[in-house]
C-alpha cells in the first residue's frame, strides 16, 4: 500500500488499508496511480516516490533480505493476532502452511501462544516444529482432529483459495474466533451456521494492515528477532520461481536481489 485518501474515517483511524475514499488505497504492486492512472510496480521498480506517511522504518537487526515478506505476510498474519487480542497461553490454530502460515506460527509464539499448525501435507510437519509450532495435525485426518473440538481460543486460516472451514469451527470455543486471510472468494461447501451458532463462534476476515501497526510488526519482530524464511533469487528465475510457487515448492517466501535487475539491465530479461 503506498496511498490513500488520508480524509475517510479508517483513514483517519491509521486504518487506510480499509479505506473509504472514492478511489480506496493504492497498492504497490499494480495499484492504479492518482492522477494519471498508470499501474504501480512496486518491488520490480528501481525506485518509488511515495508521500512520507507510508515510509515504513527498517529495524538495524534485521536481516534486509528477509524483512522484505513481514511488509506482506507478515502484517498481514499480525494484525489479526492482535485486532483479536491474542493472548501468552491461549490455544492458537493456524490452518496452512505456506508464506503466511509461517509468520503466523512465529508471530503468535512470539505473542506467547500455544499454537497448533494444521496442514494437509505430512512433509511439513517437520517445518512447522521447527517454526515453532507445538503441535501438528493432519487436517485430513478426522480422527485427530475431533481430539481438538471445542479447544481453541482462535484459529487462523491462510488457505489462499476457497476451501471447507466447517472442521476448523469446530475447533473453536464458544465465543471463539476463526479469521480468513487468504480466501478472497466465496467458500465451498459453505458455512454450516449451526456450528456457528451453537457456541456463539464469530467467522471473520482481515486484510494485511495499516501502516503504523506496519511499522509496529517491524519493531516487534526487530524485539523478538523474527524474519520471513527466505529463498533470494536474481530476476532471471523469476519465471522458474513462479512455477514452483505454484506448486508450493518455496520455503516460505522467494525475495529478488535487485541488484541482479542492474546487471542485467542491457538485456531482455523475460525472454
Ligand atoms: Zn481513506
Amino acid at each position: 500500500m503506498v496511498n490513500s485518501c488520508q480524509s475517510c474515517s479508517p483513514c483517519r483511524e491509521g486504518l487506510e488499508q480499509y479505506c473509504e475514499g472514492p478511489k480506496g488505497w493504492t497498492a504497490t504492486y499494480n495499484g492504479p496511480q492518482k492522477p494519471d492512472g498508470t499501474n504501480t510496480y512496486g518491488g520490480y521498480s528501481n525506485n518509488i516516490i511515495v508521500s512520507e506517511k507510508f515510509v515504513l522504518r527498517i529495524p538495524d537487526n534485521l536481516d534486509i533480505k528477509a524483512v522484505a515478506p513481514l511488509l506482506c505476510a507478515g502484517i498481514t498474519t499480525y494484525s489479526p493476532l492482535r485486532h483479536w487480542k491474542v493472548k501468552p497461553g491461549q490455544k492458537v490454530g493456524v490452518v496452512g502452511l505456506g508464506g503466511l502460515g509461517h509468520m503466523a506460527i512465529k508471530l503468535a509464539k512470539a505473542m506467547g501462544a500455544n499454537v497448533t499448525v494444521f496442514t494437509t501435507s505430512p512433509q511439513k510437519k517437520v517445518d512447522a516444529s521447527r517454526l515453532g509450532a507445538d503441535d501438528v495435525v493432519l487436517s485430513t485426518d478426522k480422527e485427530a482432529m475431533s481430539k481438538y473440538e471445542l479447544s481453541f481460543d482462535y484459529i487462523l486460516s491462510t488457505i489462499p483459495t476457497s476451501h471447507d472451514i466447517n472442521p476448523y469451527v469446530n475447533l473453536l470455543k464458544r465465543d471463539a474466533t476463526l479469521t480468513l486471510v487468504g480466501a478472497l472468494e466465496p467458500l465451498e461447501p459453505g458455512l454450516n451456521n449451526s456450528q456457528v451458532a451453537f457456541h456463539r463462534r464469530s467467522i471473520t476476515g482481515s486484510l494485511i494492515g495499516g501502516i503504523a501497526e506496519t511499522q509496529e510488526v517491524l519493531d516487534f519482530c526487530a524485539k523478538h528477532n523474527i524474519v520471513s524464511d527466505v529463498e533470494i533469487i536474481p530476476i532471471q528465475q523469476i519465471n522458474t520461481a513462479y512455477e514452483r510457487m505454484l506448486k508450493g515448492d518455496v520455503k516460505f517466501r522467494f525475495v529478488i536481489d535487485m541488484a541482479s535487475l542492474q546487471q542485467d539491465s542491457d538485456q531482455e530479461i523475460f525472454s
